[in-house]
């Protein structure tokens, strides 16, 4: 089968052809509909060797929907030809976390080597991918794989951010959402669908910002050096926003992030881009919380599947063929995509 794998540090991402895996006792073998492209990936294959907490080569893709087309033995209640999305990250199961559905903070997975699929395990940009457990599978239930497959991560961790901040973003407040990209242009939907608050994006051009608008940020402000006192100045007698969320992460909108937030504000890194925020009295205002979280829990999934069902989140998307999916990553690189790229590596 085909699959897009990243094999030598430094490289880019390349096309193979390698062995259809067979379900082990207790996997499942995904037919892949469709495969999310992020800026993670990109994040991963800018490390050094040392820095690379898996072996190559890795088969990419942490978003993933597909049709059963085999089971494990043992795997009960699955049936082969249903359409299905992939929680992706990974955990044992069995921690106080995962009892809760909080895989995403499961405090085994790093010494069980549990890794999510293309980050360490193989993933879902190739024509076949293996999914560890049955618990890791959401029915798509009549939603449409190619436009939804993205909200296993790009839709699911804006989720779990903003979730944590809705007491704060009641009427009157203000939310900011820094970088509108795949991340960022559904977070402004997600702030749109579940709060009141008024929603301020900021991107580096005014094509990401017209997406911004398009899907609902009532302003837009570049981002750049001024952007901080910018946002204020659209606040409720420049006091500031309620909640920022910063889905680039490095230390130019760090700054940004910390900068627009008022007092008791929440201040979220959800971008890794290596930025920081100093914690510490009179460094920010009085009581801002800053937190850096890591994607969301199994039942935040069915809740944001259950947004996109109700007609409250579309994913731009621009869809590609798995002989393309290079050219998507160098897109993306490039900060070319409209929304999220999306491969299709059967269709
Ligand atoms: P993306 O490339 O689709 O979007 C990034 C957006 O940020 C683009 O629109 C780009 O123009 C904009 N941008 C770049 N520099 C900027 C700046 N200085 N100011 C404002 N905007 C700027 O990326 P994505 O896939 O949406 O991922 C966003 C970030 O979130 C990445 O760092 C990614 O690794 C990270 N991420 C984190 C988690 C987590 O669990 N914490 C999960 C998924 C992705
Ligand atoms: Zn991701």
């Amino acid at each position: 089968m085909k699959a897009v794998q990243y094999r030598t540090v430094g490289a880019a991402p390349e096309v193979v052809e390698i062995p259809k895996p067979s379900p082990r006792p207790g996997e499942i073998l995904l037919k892949v509909t469709a495969a999310g492209v992020c800026h993670s990936d990109i994040a991963v294959m800018s490390w050094t060797e040392d820095q690379l907490p898996f072996p190559l080569p890795l088969t990419l893709g942490h978003e993933g929907a597909g049709i059963v087309e085999e089971v494990g033995e043992g795997v009960q209640h699955v049936e082969v030809g249903e359409s299905v999305v992939v929680y992706g990250p990974w955990g044992c199961g069995r921690c106080s976390k995962c009892a809760q559905g909080k895989e995403n903070y499961c405090l085994y997975a790093e010494r069980l080597n549990i890794r999510p699929p293309g980050l360490g395990a193989p993933g879902a940009i190739a024509e076949y991918m293996i999914v560890d457990d049955a618990r890791h599978l959401l029915r798509l239930r009549g939603l449409d794989p190619v436009a939804t497959v993205s909200l296993t991560d790009a839709g699911l961790t804006p989720y779990h951010a903003i979730k944590r901040s809705l007491p704060k973003l009641g009427p009157g407040s203000t939310a900011v959402v820094i970088g509108t990209g795949g991340l960022g242009h559904i977070g402004i939907q997600l702030l749109r669908a579940l709060t009141p608050a008024r929603v301020i994006a900021l991107d580096v051009n005014d094509e990401k910002l017209r997406l911004a608008r398009q899907v609902g940020a009532h302003e837009v402000v570049i981002s750049d050096e001024r952007a901080a006192g910018n946002v204020r100045r659209l606040t409720p007698e420049g006091r500031g926003a309620e909640a920022v969320f910063d889905f680039v992460g490095v230390p130019p909108t760090v700054e940004t992030a910390g900068g627009c937030a008022m007092v008791e504000g929440d201040v979220t890194i959800v971008g890794i881009g290596g930025g920081s925020l100093a914690v510490g009295f009179g460094l920010q205002p009085y009581e801002t919380v800053v937190t850096a979280p890591y994607w969301g829990s199994r039942s935040e999934l069915g809740e944001v599947f259950d947004l996109a069902r109700a007609g409250s989140i579309d994913v731009h998307i621009e869809k590609y063929g798995i002989d393309e999916a290079p050219k998507a990553y160098e897109r993306l690189h490039e900060g070319k995509v409209r929304g999220r790229a999306v491969i299709l590596p059967n269709g």
